[in-house]
């Protein structure tokens, strides 16, 4: 989804909360009309973008001038969050889009903070070490002013890591001398002051969205013919059915950095009967194998590559895995039952979306399935995990890092994922029952709905809306 189709949702949206009666508490239909408009023009629209141009000497092309974006869309549920992204594709559009992402997700989950998003126009790849710190430092640098633990905690994303984290927060201390800085970042390495289990905590969070559907919230309701959302309710129940004749659910999953690698770790680590990675695929290839990868060769191999798959068969047979080699975008329509969508935006649109076999698709990334193509494959019955309710693992776990910084108290890991499972579990089932319990509107809907109730009732009870 793109930034013009996000504001159009939220405003489909925040029409159809100005009819609901009596919301917000109040009656007068004329007076909840205005209201939620006001709000709906606040939400749509960002508090502010900020565009600088990173100037960096290099080893091979001289002084080079770097686009580089903070958007903080909005903070009325607490302090601006969201992450930085290293990309050569990211543009002002994108990272508002995501910024808007951020605020939405934020909201749903209940954690006290607002949205925004960073990015740097680089191919990460393509520049030396020590040009990747430069780059993070001066991105520091370029947004000191705006950034801070009180103020706006960026954290990684895309092509960025602890490392680059680490980097900045480095930078941000040198710049305020004497004032906090602990919970400037989050998603810093441990040594750093950061969490056990937050590089993990997306990719948990992916793989929990759809396995807790499927094993959890759908038991509940095992021997009820009458739920009323029928198309997606038979999906899975087909899928339950497999567990139960002693099949595996087929998992392929695009992207294999932070969130899809250890995505397809838990997927494989949960059960071995249940679930099966039978592809994968990065920004260069798709490997696939209709027994399932061996997950953890991949991981072995992808650390001492710098993240790549492997893309010969030589390499294969380096890593010691089996597998057939097919280009990058077959992923998206493979045989499979679930599909991860965890790269980039953009993935699932107009020409693809009748090719895609998965009856799951589940957005680890933000914005890969575009309007038109979730409205095709839910209307053939796919259930769609859209992107703030599925990759908020790293966000929730990035409050408990933040909050860490506040108390004397370090958590453990065990602590970290109890909690952000709970985090998730309450929001998964207001937003499944809400979804499976009627035939109103799409999942995607339902947690814009779920997310705009409470940015407007926030609004409003801050006495915003006029
Ligand atoms: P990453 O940089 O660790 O990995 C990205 C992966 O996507 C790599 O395997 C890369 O090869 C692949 N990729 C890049 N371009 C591609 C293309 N054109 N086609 C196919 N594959 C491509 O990034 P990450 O941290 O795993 O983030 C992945 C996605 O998840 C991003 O969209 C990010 O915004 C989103 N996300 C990440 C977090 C987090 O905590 N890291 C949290 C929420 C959402």
């Amino acid at each position: 989804m793109k930034r013009k189709e996000t504001q159009a949702l939220i405003e489909m949206v925040m029409s159809s909360l100005s009819h609901q009666d009596n919301f917000l508490g109040i009656s007068d239909p004329e007076k909840r009309k205005t209201i939620c408009g006001s709000a709906k023009e606040i939400i749509k629209t960002t508090d502010k973008i900020i565009k600088c141009y990173i100037r960096v000497s290099t080893e091979k092309n001289g002084i080079v001038r770097i686009p580089a974006y903070r958007v903080q869309h909005n903070n009325i549920s607490g302090y601006y969050k969201g992450g930085i992204r290293f990309s050569e594709v990211v543009t002002e559009e994108e990272v508002e889009n995501l910024a808007i992402l951020m605020t939405l997700k934020n909201a749903l989950h209940r954690l006290p903070f607002g949205g925004a998003k960073g990015g740097v126009h680089i191919n990460p790849r393509l520049v030396s070490e020590r040009e990747l710190n430069l780059i993070s430092k001066k991105y520091v640098q370029n947004f000191s002013r705006d950034i801070g633990p009180n103020q706006d905690v960026p954290a990684p994303d895309l092509g960025t890591n602890e490392k680059v984290i680490d980097w900045m927060v480095g930078e941000y201390k040198t710049i305020n001398p004497g004032k906090p800085y602990a919970g400037s970042f989050t998603g810093k390495s441990v040594a750093n002051g950061g969490v056990k289990g937050r590089r993990e905590s997306t990719g948990r969070g992916v793989f929990l969205s759809y396995s807790w559907l499927i094993d959890h919230w759908a038991k509940q309701y095992d021997k009820n013919q009458a739920i009323p959302r029928t198309k997606q309710w038979q999906t899975l129940q087909a899928l339950r059915q497999k567990t139960k004749e002693g099949k595996n659910i087929r998992v392929a999953i695009q992207g294999f950095g932070n969130v899809g690698s250890v995505s397809a770790q838990e997927a494989v680590q949960y059960d071995k009967n249940k679930y099966t990675v039978v592809a994968v695929g990065d920004h260069a290839v798709t490997l696939y194998h209709p027994d399932g990868l061996d997950i953890e060769a991949l991981i072995t191999f992808t650390n001492q590559s710098g993240g790549d798959l492997p893309t010969n068969a030589a390499e294969l047979k380096q890593a010691g895995i089996k597998a057939t080699l097919l280009p990058a975008t077959a992923v998206l329509t493979a045989d499979c039952d679930i599909l991860v969508l965890a790269a980039i935006e953009g993935q699932v649109h107009k020409e693809n979306m009748d090719q895609v076999q998965a009856s799951v698709l589940v957005e680890g990334a933000n914005a890969p399935i575009s309007t038109e193509a979730d409205n095709y494959l839910e209307a053939k019955g796919a259930v769609i995990i859209p992107d703030i309710l599925a990759n908020a693992g790293g966000v929730i776990v990035s409050y408990l890092e933040w909050k860490q910084t506040l108390a004397v108290h370090n958590f453990t890991e065990e602590e970290i994922i109890a909690a952000m499972s709970k985090q998730m579990i309450t929001t998964f089932q207001n937003v499944y029952d809400s979804y499976f319990l009627s035939n109103e509107y799409s999942m995607r809907y339902t947690c814009y709905l779920l997310s705009l109730e409470r940015l407007t009732t926030l609004l409003y009870r801050h006495g915003k809306l006029f």
